[in-house]
């Protein structure tokens, strides 16, 4: 295969590549492939292009999408048309085009990957775009899924230079604004090879999506969406908000894989509209790019792609990366330019794998390389080879611009996690009693209140336990406040040592500990505390010799509250005291 690209501005320019040597001389290539990638929105502008390329080459199949950037020869056009020419030795090519109708994307979806199923070839891969400002692009993407095959399927949304109206994608003499555009390469020697990274960072809190609906968010940790993103980012809620918001996708993980989620707009309640699928429960941070990591990321995908020695690379790169890096994002395009002719398009969006785990991506880059027949001895030459992008990497002002986002995103990082850490710590201490080592009070009536919830909800049982040392205040008097201190560790040991998994071990206060035991029935507690109180009994205490304790239950009865089950296992443990102490007692 042969690639040539060109970027036009007007019908004249354009009439004159197609009539120029250059084109006229593959006119023995069995197939062509034109992707046009555009600023203009106007479909006038569209239909007067594809027209005049199928005038002059009838055969050529003709595809593309309106952007939010534009790639060529590796580099990043802005506002402009550039097309691209694929001409293809043995490919063949079949293009589906459908427009939705409103409610039914999944179904679309559905037609497109049956109606490739029937393509009695080898598929090589399909080139997949679509406009994802007017379609719910998840469900029509989880449409094409139900098929069964393992192609590959890469390709973008239509952007609109963020003016988040009116994206079109196309093909020949066919223009929509709602709609879908497959290229299916057919072949047994054309090999794709397509890959994606990410490069952005989490900075943010975990946070979880407390309500979601399709791409809207309504609520995060149970606060409307868009009060976190100001939290964070201090964003007024403005005609402006995607253009600010956009470097900054909520990213999460699904099936492994870190996704990346790009917001649109706020809606009245305070939800927010992103680009693409978020579910209820998932747990989300927000991120930011790393120009760092980008370019590393960058470098070491041009050494794979170089190694299976593509004729064209296709990039289709979220345009928040645009956003983020501006001037620098040659940096990550233009190295593939010195591997082969590097074309693509900013999109709002990327699609990226094989119907069976085909995703949705947001924020990343798309790379796609196409090579017909085996890996050629002499590499391919290339047509156009334009490198602007400064090497010198001596210069110590160079992309300084990126290297302080890589310091700042790197600092936000370090800061973040280590206020998770102290938070994770300050957690432990707010439970814990710092004597023993056991759950605290405070924790206790967490515990409590949670298990009441959910026996009174299932219908389930729950006993207590209150456990107090028998004339302990002896110890006390006798040894000393520290042997008592000792005393009271070694039977939270004891507690704490023979605590079933579902059991919560605390200490209640003084000398008096309390075990909430879900799932359990009277005559298991009391086997349960007769275990604790030989236990007990057994222990030889240094200086103390041993000591005995009382036990109070009380299991969980229809009408009780935490009040009355907690006064219940009272009077059973003063029943015990009573009755002779080194006891277990009962009221039910
Ligand atoms: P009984 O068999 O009736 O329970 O007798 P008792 O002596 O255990 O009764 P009481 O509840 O009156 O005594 C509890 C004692 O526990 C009083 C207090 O000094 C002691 N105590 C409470 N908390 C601590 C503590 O953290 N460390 C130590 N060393 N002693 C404590
Ligand atoms: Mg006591
Ligand atoms: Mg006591």
């Amino acid at each position: 295969m042969k690639h040539l690209s060109y970027s036009v501005k007007n019908i004249n320019e354009l009439e004159e590549i197609l009539y120029s040597s250059e084109i006229k001389a593959q006119a023995n290539f069995s197939s062509i492939l034109v992707q046009v990638f555009s600023a203009d929105t106007d479909g006038k502008w569209i239909e007067k292009v594809t027209t005049s390329i199928s005038k002059q080459l009838p055969q050529a199949v003709i595809v593309g999408a309106t952007t939010v950037g534009e790639v060529i020869f590796g580099k990043t056009y802005t506002s402009s048309t550039v097309i691209g020419f694929s001409f293809f030795d043995t490919t063949t090519l079949h293009v589906i085009s459908k427009e939705f109708d409103n409610t039914k994307e999944f179904d679309t979806g559905k037609v497109i990957a049956s109606e490739i199923s029937t393509i009695d070839e080898h598929i090589a891969g399909v080139l997949l775009l679509s406009t994802p400002l007017s379609i719910d692009v998840a469900s029509f993407l989880e449409g094409i899924k139900t098929s069964e095959s393992s192609y590959p399927i890469f390709g973008g949304g239509a952007g609109d230079y963020a003016s988040m109206n009116n994206s079109l994608v196309f093909s020949k003499q066919w223009i929509k604004s709602k709609g879908a555009v497959a290229v299916v390469f057919l072949g047994k020697e054309l090999q794709i090879d397509y890959r994606t990274y990410l490069g952005w960072k989490p900075l943010s809190q975990e946070m979880t999506i407390t309500k979601a609906d399709g791409m809207l968010v309504k609520t995060i940790d149970n606060r409307p969406a868009f009060e976190v993103y100001d939290k964070y980012l201090g964003l007024p809620n403005d005609e402006n908000f995607f253009l600010n918001v956009l470097e900054f996708p909520i990213l999460l993980q699904r099936d492994g894989k870190e996704l990346a989620r790009v917001p649109v707009f706020v809606d009245e309640e305070g939800g927010i509209q992103f680009v693409a699928d978020i579910n209820e429960g998932e747990k989300i941070r927000i991120g930011y790019g790393d120009p760092d990591l980008i370019i590393n990321d960058s470098a070491q995908i041009h050494q794979l792609v170089q190694t299976f020695q593509p004729e064209a690379i296709f990039l289709y790169t979220c345009g928040c990366r645009r956003f983020l890096m501006q001037e620098l994002v040659e940096l990550e395009t233009a190295p593939f330019q010195e591997v082969a002719p590097t074309f693509g398009f900013y999109t709002y969006g990327e699609f990226f794998g094989t119907p069976s785990n085909l995703q949705l991506l947001n924020s990343t880059m798309l790379i796609v390389s196409f090579r017909e027949g085996e890996v050629k001895a002499s590499n391919n030459t290339l047509s156009k080879i334009e490198k602007e992008v400064p090497e010198d990497t001596s210069d110590p002002y160079l992309n300084k611009h990126g290297r302080i986002i890589s310091r700042l995103v790197h600092f936000v990082e370090a800061v973040t996690s280590e206020l998770a850490e102290k938070n994770v710590e300050l957690n432990q201490l707010y439970v814990t009693d710092q004597l023993t080592g056991l759950y605290n009070r405070h924790k206790l009536d967490e515990v409590l209140l949670y298990e009441f919830d959910r026996v009174q909800r299932y219908k389930a049982s729950l006993g207590v336990i209150i456990l107090d040392i028998d004339h302990f205040k002896q110890v006390n008097d006798t040894h000393g406040h520290q042997v008592g201190d000792y005393v009271l560790s070694n039977i939270s040991n004891i507690l704490q040592n023979n605590a079933r998994k579902s059991d919560t071990v605390g200490r209640w206060g003084g000398e008096e500990f309390l075990i909430i035991c879900p799932e359990s029935d009277l005559k298991g507690l009391i086997q349960y505390a007769e275990k604790l109180r030989k236990l007990i009994e057994g222990f030889p205490f240094d200086k103390v010799g041993h000591k005995t304790s009382c036990f109070g239950l009380a299991m969980y009865q229809e009408g009780d509250t935490i009040e009355t089950i907690i006064s219940k296992a009272d009077k059973a443990l003063y029943k015990a005291k009573n009755n002779g102490r080194n006891r277990v007692e009962s009221v039910y």
